[in-house]
């Protein structure tokens, strides 16, 4: 067993990470967010769809520190890098009865934007009202998209992490605090 101790570092298979964000930050840094969406949205009923994995942990704190009625859904795709360079994403589940919903998208990380510009064709496929993205975190040295990312939780320099819902190979999802690789 891991012995939890104030901000060790972790390993993780092969990799060492360090301590990056502690879980007070980042839930102070949701509260700030969580308090701006409700006000922005004070006169609709969001639905506020949460990508996974990664997203679970961040959707399931926005949503409850949001003040006022909204609906909560989640999406899954799965990217496919096979023989080209640009991987093709596909939708698997949850993209349905949205026509006419006003959608915050929420994201564990924005890395290069594919992901994101893949789900902002289904959303205008599915005749939504409007659409708007938040991230929990966002490298804006690696972004090649221009769309905007309308709510952003933490920038962070083009550095691989894990913990608060992002994994390395399946481990480290469940750590409420973020760490960087060494
Ligand atoms: P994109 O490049 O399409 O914006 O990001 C795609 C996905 O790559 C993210 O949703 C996330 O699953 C993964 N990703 C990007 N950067 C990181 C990172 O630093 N750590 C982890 N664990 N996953 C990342
Ligand atoms: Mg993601
Ligand atoms: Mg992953």
């Amino acid at each position: 067993n891991r012995v939890k101790t104030q901000l060790s570092m972790l390993q993780l298979h092969d990799l060492t990470f360090v301590p990056f964000i502690t879980s007070a930050e980042i839930e102070e840094r949701i509260a700030q967010l969580a308090q701006q969406i409700s006000a922005d949205y004070h006169e609709k009923t969001p639905v506020f769809l949460g990508v996974l994995n990664g997203a679970y942990q961040f959707t399931a704190a926005l949503t409850q520190q949001f003040n006022g009625d909204c609906e909560v859904e989640f999406t899954k795709l799965k990217s496919y890098e096979g023989t080209t360079s640009t991987g093709t994403i596909q939708n698997l589940i949850g993209v349905n009865n949205l026509k006419g919903k006003h959608v915050i998208v929420v994201e564990d990380i924005v890395d290069t934007g594919n992901t994101i510009s893949e789900i902002i064709k289904i959303l205008e496929t599915e005749e939504v009202a409007s659409y708007r993205i938040a991230t929990l975190c966002y490298k804006p040295e690696a972004y090649k998209k221009s769309h905007k990312i309308d709510y952003i939780g933490l920038e962070i320099p083009n550095k691989f992490i894990v913990g608060y819902g992002l994994d390395y190979d399946g481990l480290g999802r469940n750590l409420p605090e973020i760490y960087q690789l060494k």
